[in-house]
């Protein structure tokens, strides 16, 4: 179950709760409020040989105040060090969650789902029977976390920014899509069998897509192969020194092409790394030939969590105070709330942007951490069309090589100025061969996502469409 916010208040004055005044300080942070997800606003047209969608839909993570990106990396030079120390409690009052604090399997559903049972062992350690504590974000961390709780017999109350639960495991429900899009994760690969086994388990829909094929101008080609960039990772991970995964490239010898260009894209658009910054130590594993893609609702992962948990949704913290007695929280809109333990589990990029204030200030090591460790993008734009204008069965798609025209837009570099990154949309999904609906999926990740988030909806739909153009059907001969 779920209440609103004027219910949590209504239930803290018969106690539940502690209030203390309300008070709202000059100095405070800006806070964004909890609005409804943006829904694009283009009128889709034909763009070259590409015709006009029936539907348009994309993500900008980038942008989400409550995510400021769409997952934690490790950049060249960090180690699993800087998330034990995200994860290291205050006092064991403040207590952190959440996929960056996972060593095993950051950016993951996975690893946010066993950072919230770990934080609730914490808990539950240290806190005395009938103790309030608070989870602050209810994606797939906090209500794990909450589950947890609640369990071993805590008052819990969870306090989540969005009007919905689920952070980033969000479905965007709209008649007009008949296999709904997905902005947050929705591709499973070979290491998340656990949570593909529990999305089957709730009935969430997956289609296997498959056989990834490269494309150029001149159409179908072999898919492009990452040996090249496996083996200089191999290597680069026995050196003294963590390199970037371009620099491991570089030290390895392997020369720039348009097939380990796709490669390098399709990494960074399956994982969110920038390969100019990630390291090559952690480098994620490369993508490999076929996932399963969730086609239906994923909200059951965390509903059937939270079961008849009370869920204060579009609250947003903005301050944690905290001493050895306790934890107050002040919400944006000036209140205050008093618990006995709080665990955070709002994502690397709200605590890099400032979203919540410490008071005492974190430890170093915590803002060491913070500072050092990076949020990935990733963005994808979703395009549903009446008939299918491509031809190829196969699933996932590569584009190798430049497209024509060239996509725009791409601003000019200043002298001096590093190029900005290259926007084409080389990963596509197509889910017509594994669900009969002509949706084509591009996904872009690393810089070029940070780049494509910053872009409105016209300029990324042209963008979308003439990355496409390789997959129009050449005009018959005469
Ligand atoms: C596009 C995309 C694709 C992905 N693909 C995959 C994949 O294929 N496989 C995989 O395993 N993982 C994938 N992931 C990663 C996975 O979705 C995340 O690792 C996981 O969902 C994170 O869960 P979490 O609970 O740590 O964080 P979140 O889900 O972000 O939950 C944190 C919650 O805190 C809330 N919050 C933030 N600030 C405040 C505040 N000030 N006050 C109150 N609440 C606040 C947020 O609204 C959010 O609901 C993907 C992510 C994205 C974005």
């Amino acid at each position: 179950m779920r209440i609103s916010r004027r219910t949590l208040f209504i239930g803290a004055g018969a106690g539940a709760l502690t209030m203390l005044l309300a008070s709202c300080t000059p100095d405070s942070p800006p806070v964004p409020d909890p609005t409804k997800t943006r829904q694009p606003t283009v009128t889709p047209t034909p763009v070259g040989e590409v015709p006009a969608p029936k539907s348009f839909f994309r993500t900008s993570w980038a942008e989400d105040p409550f995510a400021r990106g769409a997952l934690s990396i490790t950049p060249a030079g960090s180690t699993s060090t800087e998330r034990q120390a995200l994860a290291a409690a205050l006092m064991d009052r403040v207590f952190f969650a959440g996929e960056a604090t996972s060593v095993e399997r950051p950016g993951t559903i996975a690893g946010a789902v066993r950072s919230g049972e770990r934080v609730a062992g914490e808990i539950a350690d240290v806190a005395e029977d009938g103790e309030r504590i608070a989870i602050v974000g209810a994606g797939a961390a906090g209500a794990s976390a909450a589950a947890r709780l609640i369990d071993a017999g805590f008052d819990v109350t969870v306090i989540e920014a969005r009007d919905y639960a689920g952070g980033r495991l969000a479905t965007q429900r709209d008649d007009d899509w008949p296999v709904p899009p997905q902005r947050g994760a929705w591709l499973l690969g070979a290491d998340d069998t656990e949570v593909a086994s529990r999305m089957a388990l709730l009935g969430v829909g997956s289609v296997a897509v498959t056989d990834p094929v490269g494309f150029t101008t001149d159409g179908e080609t072999e898919n492009p192969s990452g040996d090249a960039l496996k083996t200089a990772i191999a290597e680069a991970r026995d050196g003294l020194a963590d390199r970037t995964i371009l620099e491991a490239l570089e030290d390895a010898g392997v020369e720039q092409s348009p097939e380990l260009a796709a490669v390098l894209s399709s990494l960074s658009a399956m994982t969110g790394v920038d390969p100019a910054t990630a390291s090559s130590w952690f480098a994620p594993a490369l993508p490999g030939g076929s996932f399963d893609a969730l086609v239906s609702d994923v909200a059951p992962f965390v509903d059937s969590v939270l079961g008849d948990l009370e869920v204060t949704l579009s609250t947003v913290v903005s301050h944690v105070s905290y001493d050895d007695s306790g934890v107050s929280l002040r919400l944006a809109s000036g209140e205050s709330l008093t618990f006995d333990r709080v665990a955070l589990t709002v994502p690397l990029g709200v605590l890099q942007a400032g979203g919540i204030e410490f008071e005492p200030p974190l430890p170093f090591a915590h803002r060491g951490a913070i500072s050092t460790l990076e949020m990935g993008h990733l963005e994808s734009v979703w395009l549903r069309y009446e008939t299918p204008f491509w031809s190829t069965d196969a699933g996932i798609w590569h584009i190798v090589g430049p497209v024509a025209p060239t996509p725009t837009p791409t601003p000019t570099p200043s002298p001096g100025e590093e190029p900005a990154p290259d926007t084409t949309i080389r990963t596509w999904i197509n889910l017509l061969p594994a669900t009969g609906e002509p949706i084509l999926v591009g996904l872009v990740g690393g810089a070029a996502a940070r780049v494509i988030a910053e872009l409105g909806d016209d300029d990324v739909f042209t963008l979308a469409a003439t990355s496409l153009a390789p997959f129009t059907e050449p005009a018959p001969s005469e």
